[in-house]
């Protein structure tokens, strides 16, 4: 196996309020990929990070009265302090109003095609969405409100800078089909190409100081204009590698890398998929090779929002549930395809059944066992009985890793479980332990050991905190256990919990940002909970 050197991103949310739980999944689900690709030996960088500049967070900030520095600084550090309440191993976090390699980077991008003459001065009037941060077609409207936000767009007259994305039509629709730009899932990639070849016109990348309030980064060489957030924004993948002064990182990670991944919402995939690898393309730097798309999350059956008073703080779930238990649902149950509902209840029974029952109990049981029949020494041996099922796991892990589907990797962790678990029920070493048959038991013990630390090194980019323990438990490899503890509490009211709503269990007041919210997408009914039996899945054409 060659080792691939791989760069991978969040999308930079609006900090017009702190995360919620669709800022959370996207967080999640980038880091377990950081940490499959890492645990695999391949070299990796992950960057998340803020999104400073956008004309919401002015606005938020006015109607709270603040400076914007001063709301977008409070929201920002909310967003930094995730790292530790999800268990996130992020390499880099950047700021884009704050962090000193951005301004470079985003003036250094916008001469690069300013000087391919791919960016010029026009006249324009649209109908703009403060919430998408874009404009709108009036064909493109819902009766005419945006069709994220549901609101009805304000008319905007003024003359910009366009950024000449006409020109990148064939270029970009060569990129997608080649294969060297992977849009997944696939469904995705079919509309983005069918947006391409439907005609793609000029964007503005500009926007009057004025209607920007101050606020924003300007255009280089005429300061009465702000560059366009989405321009600033998309910029922070290559400013937090040191572009704008041609830094080894940019050399490194973006130049150099096998494999340049964004992980990112449905709501932003225009930007990503179109914009961005145009810009790049235009600058004569290699576009993105990945582009990997969530849906979104809904809220016991409705989109998240602060009006619904659903706007769940992931933070507050972590505190009051578990890291382990809040990332377990976010990969294990939210569909690849389609928009899933969260509640605290499905949380709860997902954690209790998976990582409670199933493996908490085979890792407890088969602890207890070395424990009383060989004095808590592992017998030397192999995987045994079990061999072709782990070598199974890793090609599954793999397989669905490779896919973007993180629910069928947690699958595939649990049928390794429930095989280990189904060997002790079959082998009865309780049994065996009553008989002359010492080598035999010796074997199922050894086997079952091997399981379980095969299965904490896969579940890892999954639940870090429970495979920890789980190792620890097995005596960090050594030869001796250790005594046998619960590695991973019941959460369910049966065992003690008191299982609160999401209204209870929020703390502060998390309204939607970017990751989701751009989103606003019409609620729709995930997969009802179990991966066994998953709803059908839709593949919801959304416009771009
Ligand atoms: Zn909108």
């Amino acid at each position: 196996m060659t080792t691939k050197r791989v760069y991978i991103t969040t999308a930079i949310p609006y900090v017009n309020a702190g995360p919620h739980l669709g800022h959370a999944l996207e967080l999640v689900q980038t880091d377990a990929l950081a940490r499959h690709r890492r645990l695999r030996g391949d070299e990796v960088r992950l960057l998340t990070g803020t999104d400073d500049n956008s004309l919401k967070n002015v606005l938020a900030a006015e109607a709270a009265g603040l400076t914007t520095a001063e709301l977008v600084s409070a929201n920002a550090t909310q967003f930094a302090s995730l790292h530790v309440s999800l268990q996130l191993a992020f390499d880099d976090f950047i700021r884009t109003s704050t962090d000193r390699r951005h301004q470079p980077a985003v003036a250094r991008l916008w001469r690069a095609c300013a000087a391919a003459g791919d960016i010029y001065r026009a006249w324009y009037e649209g109908l703009y969405c403060v919430g998408c941060e874009q404009f709108y077609a009036a064909d493109e409207l819902d009766s005419g409100r945006c069709p994220e936000h549901q609101t009805v767009p304000e008319r905007v007259a003024e003359e910009n800078w366009f950024f000449r994305l006409t020109r990148y039509q064939d270029q970009l629709e060569a990129l997608i089909t080649s294969g060297r730009l992977r849009i997944v899932p696939e469904f995705h990639e079919r509309e983005v190409l069918a947006f391409v070849r439907g005609g793609l016109q000029d964007f503005s990348i500009s926007r009057s100081r004025e209607r920007a309030h101050g606020w924003g980064i300007p255009a280089p060489d005429d300061p009465d204009q702000v560059i366009y957030v989405w321009w600033d924004a998309l910029g922070n993948y290559i400013s937090a590698l040191d572009y704008g002064t041609w830094g080894e990182a940019y050399q490194c990670w973006w130049l150099e890398a096998d494999e340049r991944v964004h992980v990112i919402g449905k709501g932003v995939l225009r930007f990503h998929a179109v914009y961005w690898p145009a810009m790049l393309l235009s600058a004569g730097e290699p576009p993105p090779t990945s582009i990997l798309v969530h849906e979104y999350l809904t809220v016991n059956g409705r989109k998240l929002s602060k009006s619904h008073g659903n706007a769940i703080d992931p933070a507050a779930l972590s505190e009051r549930f578990g890291a382990d238990a809040l990332r377990w649902w976010l990969l294990s149950e939210v569909a690849p395809a389609a928009d899933t509902d969260f509640t605290v209840e499905r949380l709860v029974a997902r954690a209790d059944t998976d990582l409670a029952k199933a493996l908490g109990n085979l890792v407890n049981r088969t602890v207890a066992m070395v424990i009383r029949y060989r004095g808590g020494r592992v017998p030397a041996g192999g995987p045994g009985p079990l061999a072709g099922c782990l070598r199974r796991l890793l090609a599954d892990v793999d397989a669905a890793v490779a896919a973007y589907d993180l629910r069928a990797a947690a699958g595939a962790v649990m049928e390794a479980v429930d095989a280990a678990n189904r060997l002790v029920n079959e082998a009865r070493p309780w049994v065996l332990a009553g008989t002359h048959r010492s080598a035999e038991l010796d074997a199922i013990l050894a086997a079952l050991v091997y399981a379980c630390r095969s299965i904490a090194r896969e579940v890892t980019p999954f639940v870090p905190g429970l495979a920890a323990r789980i190792v620890r438990q097995f005596g960090d490899g050594g030869v001796e256990v250790r005594p046998a503890e619960p590695v991973q509490p019941r959460l369910g009211p049966a065992h003690g919990g008191e299982i609160r709503g999401p209204q209870q269990a929020r703390e502060g007041t998390a309204m939607p940002g970017s990751a989701q919210s751009s989103s606003g997408s019409p609620s729709k009914t995930g997969p009802e909970g179990s991966r066994l039996a998953p709803s059908p899945e839709c593949g919801r054409i959304s416009t771009l």
